[in-house]
């Protein structure tokens, strides 16, 4: 091993020494109910297939499609070579859907995050984060320059502390921005922003809102358009942001807002410009995951989810989110009860720092609406038989 190498491999194995390794596990089928890996079938409680569209027929058949009529490739940059025209079917769509003015795509929503943010915001500004917002959206704060304060999850009153605070600073010139972000549905514990209320606040102290909306589009809300939709604060936020990997089946990131935001994000967003345009068969599969969610067949298969979930955690969550996790602490208890399950022939993720806090290990159990009562009940028993009471949250 070279000194490069080695200086990695010490890296790696001070990972292993913490339980923190990672590693990929190929599996050998579309991502469903049930999945095969290493020649083993396992019903699959790990994806954020929510609606189960990732493999649906409709999603397959648009994205043939579009690679029959538009190619396999999408050549360079859309502000370079031509904007292929199922983005621009999509974006109306994705307007039409969060009634907002436009919407822009970008080839995830990690890059949705990490081109808006520091578009938006610069080294002048102030920007203040919930505690768990996800990574992407970390990152893009980091990229901005701005300075950071966190407010502790879902705390309106630390967070109004915040506001009072970013109110007090000068900036070079002049007053700095703020601009608070937040999640709508949290994508480890599934529980849901009050956004009325950081609603209430941010217009209060005239702050600028970014909601992720990753976990939430597609599955909470009328026809599925989110928690902000569902709160009735659609028009007071003046970013959302949401990914098409999740419920909507596909994949790629989008930001719905004002005209005048996206016309912004296509001239300075640099995820946006100096990238490469998806594969038109995303954005076509992507259309057709958004048309189901938003149909009448959206909402059976919406309040089929519910009705797993709730029968899981034995009781009506009023949320729809399709996240439940199951809290474990420590990470080797965790990685354990998950082998475990993988054994009896459930595949269910044992989620570790640092997508969580330290010791905060846990399963992160999801549900997808083509799971049977069996694949739910099954679950529950074997957890039980692993003496592992159900704590959700
Ligand atoms: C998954 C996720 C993203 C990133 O979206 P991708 O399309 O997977 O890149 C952003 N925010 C949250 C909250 C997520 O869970």
């Amino acid at each position: 091993m070279n000194a490069f190498d080695l200086e990695l491999q010490s890296r790696l194995d001070a990972l292993r020494a913490r339980h923190l390794h990672r590693a990929l596990r190929r599996i050998d089928s579309p991502q469903g109910r049930e999945i095969q890996v290493d020649g083993q079938r396992l019903i699959n409680f790990s994806s954020n297939d929510y609606l189960g569209l990732a493999d649906d027929p409709q999603l397959k058949h648009a994205a043939v499609e579009a690679v029959e009529r538009f190619g396999a490739g999408s050549g360079a940059s859309r502000l370079v070579c031509g904007s292929l025209a199922p983005f621009h079917q999509l974006e109306e769509a994705l307007a039409a859907f969060k009634r907002t003015e436009a919407a822009l795509t970008f080839a995830t929503g990690f890059a949705a995050a990490i081109g808006t943010l520091p578009a938006v915001v610069d080294r002048n500004d102030i920007i203040i984060l919930d505690k768990l917002v996800h990574a992407s959206i970390v990152d893009a704060a980091k990229l901005s320059g701005a300075r950071m304060r966190v407010f502790a999850h879902n705390d309106l009153g630390d967070l109004e502390s915040k506001l009072r605070w970013a109110s007090s600073q000068s900036g070079v010139s002049v007053r700095p921005r703020v601009l608070i972000a937040t999640e709508s549905v949290f994508s480890m514990d599934g529980d849901a922003a009050p956004l009325k209320e950081i609603v209430a606040l941010k217009e209060n102290y005239g702050a600028w809102l970014m909601v992720d909306e990753a976990h939430a589009t597609g599955v909470c809300g009328n026809g599925g358009r989110g928690w902000a939709d569902a709160q009735g604060v659609s028009e007071f936020i003046e970013i959302q942001m949401g990914t098409l990997g999740k419920a909507l089946g596909a994949s790629g990131g989008f930001v719905c807002g004002s005209r005048t935001l996206i016309d912004y994000l296509v001239n300075r967003a640099r995820s946006f410009v100096f990238s490469t345009a998806p594969v038109p068969a995303a954005a076509a599969a992507a259309l057709a995951g958004l048309k189901i969610a938003s149909s009448s067949r959206g909402d059976t298969i919406r309040a089929r989810l519910s009705q797993l979930k709730d029968g899981f955690s034995k009781r009506d969550s009023k949320m729809p989110a399709a996240i439940t996790p199951v809290m474990v602490g420590d990470e080797t208890a965790a990685l354990n009860l998950a082998t475990a399950l993988r054994d009896r022939g459930f595949f269910v993720p044992a989620i570790r720092y640092p997508t969580v806090a330290r010791g905060a290990a846990r399963l992160r159990v999801t549900f997808t609406a083509t799971h049977k009562d069996d694949d739910v009940e099954r679950l529950a028993s074997a957890l039980a038989e692993l003496a592992h009471p159900l704590h959700t949250a």
